[in-house]
């Protein structure tokens, strides 16, 4: 008889379990942008940030809606932020050490329990809104929150994207919205390590999407896409009112609920970084 713990998800009879794309990666790498494009198929139901304190102040839909009128929180969001807190509290503010060294942390019953009826109550609200989901979309982008997902959510229900924007650019995201060049440097780097430990100790199976080819090739990358999560991803945006994010980057969800413009060159950083930067990058990228 197997030794291996239970899965908790396989307690619960009839356990609605609706798949999940996440998406990896560091902060400012696009991973907000990539949920919405994601959208652009109809059954890819993007809902942001997962792990975000959205209980923390008055939230406005991507849909265009403040939560207490948007058709798919209105309802719920008490419920959601509830089985968020639960679900998170315990996990989200521990040191990252054992992800790096050892290569993933261990998730206590509790936590288990509350993650896998957060993950189920989700599912359940997304097909309820959505008959024909294939998978909702979480793009919290942090490790910690992949190693928790991982231990309640079977393997087969979790497809993993990690998003990749280069180093001039990521940097000079972190630098235009207050952070000091060094500390952007460092998280940036540490949060990569961390991130590769963690799928090579783990034998984790995930697709590496690239931010910087998005305005020139993004057609490849749709592709690419596609075939990791078997179902079309359309090469252009087209809005299709299957988007409920309520965190993530602010701007980015506002350009969702207005008109889309189009993915735009992503150079701003030779604008934002000084040359002395730009050549400190250029040597350790
Ligand atoms: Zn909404």
């Amino acid at each position: 008889m197997s030794t291996e713990p239970i899965r908790l998800l396989n307690d619960i009879p009839d356990a609605p379990s609706l798949p999940m794309i996440y998406i990896l990666g560091n902060s400012h790498s696009g991973s907000t942008l990539l949920g919405f494009l994601l959208a652009s198929n109809p059954h890819l139901i993007n809902l942001g940030e997962i792990k975000s304190k959205t209980w923390l102040k008055d939230r406005f839909c991507s849909c265009g809606h403040p939560v207490n009128t948007c058709p798919f929180y209105q309802n719920y969001f008490s419920t959601f932020n509830a089985l968020k807190q639960a679900a998170f509290h315990k996990i989200r503010s521990r040191s990252l050490a054992p992800l790096l060294l050892a290569g993933k942390m261990k998730t206590d019953p509790d936590t288990k329990a509350n993650l896998n009826q957060l993950y189920s109550a989700v599912s359940q609200h997304v097909i309820e809104h959505y008959p024909d989901a294939r998978y909702w979309i979480d793009t919290s982008k942090s490790t910690w929150l992949l190693n928790a997902w991982l231990q309640v959510i079977p393997a087969k229900d979790i497809r993993i994207i990690w998003i990749k924007r280069c180093l001039h650019a990521n940097v000079g995201s972190f630098v235009k919205r207050g952070s000091s060049f060094w500390s952007a440097v460092i998280n940036i780097k540490i949060n990569n390590l961390i991130t590769s430990r963690f799928l090579k100790r783990n034998h984790v199976t995930y697709l590496e999407v690239n931010y910087d080819r998005f305005y020139d090739a993004y057609a490849e990358e749709a592709a690419a896409i596609s075939a990791f999560l078997g179902i079309a991803v359309p090469s252009s945006y087209a809005s299709l009112h299957n988007h409920h994010a309520i965190s993530g980057n602010r701007m980015t969800r506002q350009s969702f609920t207005d008109q889309f413009s189009g993915l735009r060159k992503d150079d701003e950083w030779k604008n934002i970084l000084t040359g002395y930067q730009q050549k400190i990058l250029a040597w350790i990228s």
